[in-house]
């Protein structure tokens, strides 16, 4: 056996943390040097974790300054490890982040479409936490797919085939991981500065040169409400500006699923449905849209029409699906392989004819999450196999007895307690005015800021 280690020293931290607590209790500016080692002093276990919390929840209540966010936002990124992917590819890096929603499978499509038309896409993703699905959980819906790359090898991939999603490599960002560990159980995540401050860092660590972000707005979104998800926004926007980064704004409708897929395998299916010039018109719409402003962003010295019109080229000629396969192999997985779905399916049909005016995204994605689709905690396991696919969505006229949804379970009871629970927060308008209100509907795009 070997000895015990002795623990490490802890550094004392170098500036006064109760006096930083009562600047932020009263409303006041921490000084840049206050912050540095704020965060500097809790990332060493200097700073423990009830002065933190007390501080954490100072700024949820009086907030910060866009030079604080900035600042904190900078500190944190020189917590651990930055990468710098346009120096190891000699190429303009561009990068698309999403807030997180229920069936947001929109990175996987875009990222066969970009490198098929000539822009490299290498992103680190997460798993998924709660009624929202993780982009790594997906890709381990394909058999044999596999989300650990090493440094050398994720660099190798982008560089030959285009693309690489994989897990975090390296040390990025140790300070985000201990405090949203912090902030998920003292109820500080609600904080537009802390959430600018964490998805940015983590983007300026990974060394984007230019990033679109598409933040999410309605009950399946982090932001429930329009102004939240415009001052977030702006939030990253300034960040990104402060960092020398160019940042552009998506602010997309989450008050109900995207597309029609929630669930792993279901929604690799949709995907690649999707890059067959298929699949639903709201997906459709976010991925080209986001396309052709990465595209626009990359080095190719093309517009935003331009971009657009290549993407849609890419899968109208089945040259984005190619290097999906491409990447697909590249990564261990078989992409002729069937995905496998869960034995339990059980549709659920319209009672009355009308217009679908509710499909509630919160519902949806924790009715998934129950199937096993996602996690409660960090440790859960996910059944790649189960979910729900929607036959009509929200905007859609469905008649008497048409299919609204099928829920595929592992049993019985499973897929008759998720009917139950999102039948509760769905609603057909069959009046004349009330259905026609609703199959007008909103664009999935709901603004956009940069
Ligand atoms: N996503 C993040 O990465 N951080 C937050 O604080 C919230 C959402």
């Amino acid at each position: 056996m070997s000895p015990a280690k002795a623990p490490a020293p802890v550094a004392a931290p170098t500036i006064d943390v109760v006096e930083a607590i009562r600047t932020k209790r009263d409303g006041g500016v921490l000084s840049d040097e206050q912050v540095d080692a704020l965060v500097a002093g809790y990332s060493s276990g200097a700073i423990p974790d009830y002065q933190m919390s007390s501080l954490l929840m100072a700024i949820c209540w009086r907030g910060m300054t866009e030079a604080e966010t900035l600042r904190l936002t900078q500190a944190m990124v020189a917590s651990g490890d930055v990468l710098d992917p346009a120096s190891q590819l000699g190429r303009r890096i561009v990068d698309k982040h999403s807030t997180g929603g229920v069936g947001d499978k929109t990175s996987l499509a875009l990222a066969p479409i970009v490198a098929a038309c000539g822009v490299p896409m290498g992103k680190m993703s997460g798993r998924g936490l709660g009624h929202t699905g993780g982009t790594l959980d997906k890709l381990e819906a394909i058999p044999g797919f596999t989300v650990e790359l090493d440094e050398q090898r994720f660099v190798d991939q982008v560089r030959s085939v285009g693309v690489a999603i994989a897990g975090q490599t390296g040390d990025l960002v140790p300070a985000d991981k201990a405090l949203y560990a912090l902030r998920d159980v003292t109820g500080t995540v609600e904080s537009i500065p802390l959430i600018a401050a964490s998805i940015m860092s983590k983007k300026l660590a990974s060394g984007a040169n230019a990033i679109v972000l598409d933040v999410k707005v309605g009950s399946g979104a982090f932001m429930k409400e329009l102004d939240d998800a415009r001052l977030l926004a702006d939030e990253m926007i300034a960040i990104g500006r402060g960092a020398g980064r160019e940042v552009h704004v998506l602010i997309t409708d989450m008050s109900k699923p995207l597309g029609h897929a929630v669930g792993n395998a279901l929604e690799i299916r949709e995907i690649v449905e999707l890059l067959h010039d298929r699949g639903p018109a709201d997906l459709r719409e976010l991925v080209f849209t986001a396309a052709g402003l990465l595209l626009s962003l990359s080095d190719l010295d093309i517009d935003e029409a331009e971009g657009r019109r290549r993407a849609e080229e890419a899968v109208a000629t089945g040259t984005a699906l190619a290097k999906w396969n491409e990447w697909v192999r590249a990564q261990g997985g078989d992409p002729d392989a069937a995905l496998e779905f869960a034995p339990v399916e059980h549709t659920v049909l319209a009672h009355e004819g009308g217009v679908v005016a509710e499909l509630d995204a919160l519902t949806v994605g924790l009715a998934a999450m129950r199937l096993g689709a996602g996690r409660r905690t960090k440790d859960d396991a996910v059944d790649h196999a189960v979910g729900i696919e929607l036959q009509a969505n929200v905007g859609d006229r469905v008649a008497a007895g048409d299919p609204l949804l099928t829920i595929y379970a592992r049993d019985d009871v499973a897929a008759h307690e998720a009917a139950t629970a999102v039948l509760e927060r769905t609603r057909i308008a069959t009046g004349g005015d009330a259905a026609r209100r609703a199959e007008r509907g909103q664009s999935v795009i709901i603004e956009r800021r940069s």
